[in-house]
Formats: C-alpha cells, structure tokens, sequence
C-alpha cells in the first residue's frame, strides 16, 4: 500500500493558461512553441512529444494555495488540451532515475527534509519521508533545471 497519491496543476489553471495566454497570478505573458527538448508536461505529467507537439511555457507558483512566500518558476504543459493526472500512487514512468529533488514540507509551508534521488527508488524516497508525521506533502523538482514538476499528497 501507498501512502501517498501524485497531484498534477489543477486543470483551470491549464485551461486558464492556454485560453488567456498569460500566467495565472502574475499576468505574465507565456510562450508558446514546439518541444526542443525534455519538457515534462505539469497537467497530464507525460513528455511533451519533441518536433510533434507544442508546449506553453509560463510561470507557476506550486504553493498556490498552500502557504507562503510563494516560490514562482517556469512550466510547462501541452498547448493542446489533455487529461489531468491526478491519484495514481506511484512515480510516473517518466520521472524514475532522473535527477530529483524531493521537498517535504510541513505545517506553514515549513520545509521539512530534502531529499536528492539519482538512481531511483523514488517510492521508497517518498514512503520514508511520509513515514515523519510532520510532512504534509512533498514538492518534485527537477535536480539540475530546478523546475518545479509535481506534488505528492497523502493518499
Ligand atoms: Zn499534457
């Protein structure tokens, strides 16, 4: 058993995104092109096809309604509408043996413990940092861009 599940950005916020073309928030203009490279899509957490599918770019604030100071950076997700990945309870395919980094945090948005993964087991990562009571949920950044990727919740 699990005990945690994965939250992608919520799905008005996509939709918000892609019909206004500016950032949630901040009104910042986002940007739209065809993939080049690894670009992870935030909404339905798949990689965004390279040559063959179009991303938008934008800044996001992950602790949205979670706590403050926001922590705002970059995102992406696909310029055409997809389905939200929400609730399954374990690391997509996509995202074991990459560099992670996993931000536990607590009441407050207090930063709890952060763990750096390179060589996978990233269930057993999130499943030791849930085991402290203390951690409400857990931010998944990418180690060597930064960028904020998804959150796990407790299922
Ligand atoms: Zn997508």
């Amino acid at each position: 058993m699990s005990s945690f599940e994965i939250a992608s950005i919520p799905t008005e916020i996509a939709e918000s995104v892609r019909k206004t073309g500016k950032a949630p928030k901040y009104g910042f203009p986002t940007h739209k092109e065809t993939a080049t490279g690894r670009a992870p899509c935030r909404h339905c957490l798949r990689l965004i096809r390279v040559k063959e599918e179009e991303l938008i770019l934008f800044t996001y604030d992950p602790f949205e309604v979670l706590g403050m100071p926001p922590l705002p950076g970059p995102v992406y997700i696909h310029a055409e509408s997809c389905e939200r990945r929400v609730g399954a309870n374990s690391i997509p395919e996509e995202y074991r043996g990459r560099l992670l980094t996993f931000a536990a945090y607590g009441d407050d948005r207090e930063l709890v413990k952060e763990m750096r993964l390179a060589n996978g087991n990233e269930d057993e990562a999130a499943e030791k940092l849930f085991a402290n009571p203390a951690v409400k949920y857990i931010h998944v950044r990418s180690t060597d861009a930064g960028c904020y990727l998804f959150r796990l919740d407790r299922a």
